[in-house]
């Protein structure tokens, strides 16, 4: 079997086995007790939500639970179980097992805690459970979780004392179980309906990118909620990723790790370590996960993202009969990342026409409260607005968290534009959140703007909504841009034809940093200008080489030890002759012996003196989960008070290098800001490509690299590389 056919083969039957969860027959209920408990709740939550299938409760001391039939174990039932949900103590569970094999199981949720949660002892029994897995082929959801739930079965298998329940597309993968409640019941209690959702604790068998890879190919499922403490799987997490991107389904997730403080506890709680956060940032934009920070921003959010319809584009418009929600508005749109595009001509000429003269025709349009009593006002607005051809986004803010009357004034208009519109999205948000109002009216027939006429889910909170509709519109895009080339993890089974070579040039470079000659050997092989220089070993031979070598020059010390040259003396710039270069030479001797007596100083290196331009920091660091991550920005002196960096992920094209160049906040100075020369950019987004192949290559033996500075010249003239440090992995032997 090739390698991809064994991949698919694997992916269809772990898909296979998470569809055993999510939709058993029937559901045996181990340890619920008459006493109560998390899986008593359980089993009467499916009672309660007409689970579709037999249910039946395992505990020996009773014969029957909540009107349930109840065995002495899974084995006396009698018949196969579809799903057991466990909650007996830890270690009672080999027993459960052993009964689960005798009882043909098909799938195990198991809610107890007591395992990596819980010191050796309790690591000890999870590895036992994933052993146990593994040899089966049973699945295992968690332990130490709340459980799972699949609307569309009634399979509400959490404890949670839901109001309402209603099958829909928002989906969930949970690394905690208290996310379960905390992001559906504000969904459903909107009416916003619920697809698969799993809490998946520690982890053993089924993990995190499992579920989503599983979600990924779920038809029902238009969003994917995360909340995500680690990766277990790194890789398998990126190309489940990958796969909600080439289908253009959208993920939204927390994942925590920002702080200090939040690793610590996220290292207690999971018992491994989180990645470093500037890193998960990079990747989850490449991957077109939209990364948020709060749950009600996870709320949101999986709201917007569950809209069928897609924006076209990002231009918003925006109207309610307030002032004072206008200017708020205003005010907000660009820290939430939202284009209120102004009118057009003639859009505006068509409002100034109805709008009355105390109102403010603009964008966001502030309509005046005449217009509850005057349909007309509404409906020409937002015909006007719709059907402009210059917004690809309407929204109505709407004073308190409901939704809309459809035979209203408001309904009326909006219905009618919506259908004058079909290329535009129409939303409704309550710029308050809090209280939903289903009907403010009883005698209302309310609209959720989804159902009522294709538009986006009902939003709330004026932050958080507007956030919502920014990444539900950044997704679009991103949708619409992905190109499979930009996959991650293409660069995993894909080598660059430099590739051997620049092994081999490690393999001859032994020590734990390269000096900066042999890192720019490296960086000449991937196409990035670098210094013309030799090494000399005496004041006479940095004469000789200042002879063949065109002038100005820079006289750098070549130490093994040295990785900061100037701090100890070790670099002479704009050395202007052959004399002068012997002299350099001699200085830089004196100074390094001065400060690092314990240097072994291999010679002075003699370079070319690079022209004055703008200096470019170009970095990698490898990501033990993700491999490299690139950050470039200004250099010299400016990297350290302005911190103005950007973070990719290879593999790197050309228009990605490009725009990510372009959102620098110093892009004016690189593009000549006051009277300067434009620098070099095509020629810094061409190193940037270059210099993202040589990462992807080098994954496995580098930790960290510096290009700082690159001499950026002016356009046309392109760029020099002037100082490189590689520092290798830590080989074994030395981290022994
Ligand atoms: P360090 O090891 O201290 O970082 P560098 O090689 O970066 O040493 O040199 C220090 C500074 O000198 C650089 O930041 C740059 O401004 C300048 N410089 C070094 N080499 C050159 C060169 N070849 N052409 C122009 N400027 C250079
Ligand atoms: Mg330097």
């Amino acid at each position: 079997m090739t390698g991809n056919a064994q991949l698919q083969l694997e992916a269809e039957q772990s898909d296979d086995r998470i569809h055993r969860l999510f939709w058993p027959d029937s559901v045996a209920i181990v340890g619920a007790s008459r006493k109560g408990g998390f899986v008593t709740e359980i089993l009467k939550n499916l009672k309660k939500w007409s689970f579709a299938g037999e249910i039946a409760a395992v505990n020996p001391r009773y014969g029957e639970i909540e009107g349930v039939r109840c065995y002495p174990s899974i084995g006396a039932i009698g018949r196969p179980v579809g799903l057991a949900i466990v909650g007996v103590p830890s270690g009672n569970i080999p027993d459960v097992l052993a009964d689960c094999g005798n009882g043909r199981v098909g799938a195990i949720q198991i809610i107890s805690s007591g395992f990596a949660d819980q010191g050796d002892e309790g690591r000890a029994k999870q590895a036992r459970l994933a052993e146990w897995a593994a040899r089966t082929g049973v699945p295992i959801a968690g332990p130490n979780c709340l459980g799972l739930l699949n609307a569309a079965n009634g399979l509400v298998a959490l404890q949670t004392p839901f109001q309402s329940m209603k099958a829909g597309g928002v989906s969930a993968v949970l690394q905690s179980g208290m996310l379960a409640p905390s992001l559906l019941m504000p969904l459903l209690a909107r009416g916003i309906g619920i697809g698969r959702v799993v809490t998946t604790g520690n982890e053993a068998d089924l993990d995190a990118a499992d579920f989503i890879e599983h979600l990924v190919d779920d038809e029902e499922t238009r969003v994917i909620a995360c909340y995500c403490e680690q990766f277990k799987r790194p890789r398998e997490f990126v190309r489940a990723c990958e796969r909600a991107a080439e289908r253009g389904k959208p993920i939204v997730m927390i994942k925590v790790g920002r702080s200090e403080a939040s690793r610590r506890s996220a290292l207690a709680h999971t018992g491994s370590l989180v990645g470093s956060d500037v890193a998960v940032d990079a990747v989850l934009r490449k991957l077109g996960v939209v990364r948020v920070d709060t749950i009600d921003e996870l709320v949101e959010t999986a709201a917007a993202l569950s809209a069928a319809k897609k924006p076209r584009g990002g231009r918003v418009a925006f109207v309610s009969f307030s002032g004072g929600a206008v200017s708020l508005l205003a005010d907000l749109a660009e820290p939430c990342g939202i284009d209120f595009t102004p009118l057009p001509d003639d859009v505006r000429q068509r409002l100034d026409a109805v709008v009355p003269e105390y109102g403010s025709v603009g964008n966001p349009l502030d309509l005046t409260g005449q217009s509850v009593y005057e349909p007309r006002i509404l409906e020409e607005a937002l015909s006007a607005l719709g059907s402009s051809g210059a917004y690809d986004v309407v929204l109505w803010g709407r004073d308190f968290p409901s939704p809309l009357d459809l035979r209203g004034t408001i309904g009326t208009a909006m219905r009618k534009a919506g259908a004058g519109a079909p290329d535009v999205l129409f939303g409704i948000m309550g710029m308050v959140g809090g209280n939903f109002f289903a009907t403010p009216d009883p005698a209302s027939d309310m609209a959720d703007p989804a159902v009522s006429f294709d538009g986006m889910p009902f939003l709330q909170g004026t932050g958080t909504g507007l956030k919502a509709l920014s990444a539900l519109i950044g997704h679009a895009e991103f949708a619409r841009r992905w190109r499979p080339e930009n996959r991650i993890s293409s660069q995993w089974d894909r080598r660059s034809p430099h590739c051997d070579t620049a092994l081999r040039m490690l393999a001859q470079t032994p020590g734990p940093v390269l000096t900066e000659r042999e890192g720019k050997h490296l960086l000449a092989l991937y196409g990035i200008p670098v210094t013309r220089e030799a090494l000399a070993r005496s004041p006479q031979e940095a004469m000789r080489i200042a002879g063949e070598l065109r002038l100005p020059l820079v006289l750098k010390v070549e130490a093994p030890e040295i990785v900061h040259k100037s701090d100890v003396g070790g670099v002479v710039l704009d050395v202007r002759s052959p004399e002068d270069a012997a002299q350099a030479y001699r200085r830089i001797v004196e100074a390094v012996a001065a400060h690092r007596p314990d240097a072994s100083v291999a010679g002075v290196l003699v370079q070319e003196m690079a022209a004055p331009g703008s200096e470019v920091i170009l970095g990698a660091k490898f990501d033990p989960q993700f491999g490299p991550v690139i950050a470039f920005g200004l250099g010299g002196i400016w990297v350290e008070a302005l911190k103005d960096l950007q973070v990719l992920v290879p593999p790197i094209s050309r228009s990605e290098a490009l725009e990510a160049i372009a959102r620098l906040r110093g892009i004016s100075i690189l593009q000549g800001a006051r009277g300067g020369a434009p620098a070099d950019i095509d020629a810094l987004a061409d190193c940037i490509t270059g210099f993202a192949r040589m990462c992807s290559d080098l994954t496995n033996e580098l930790d960290e690299i510096d290009i700082n500075p690159i001499m950026l010249g002016s356009r046309g003239t392109g760029l020099t590389a002037v100082d490189c440090l590689i520092v290798r992995k830590q080989q074994a032997k030395e981290l022994e």
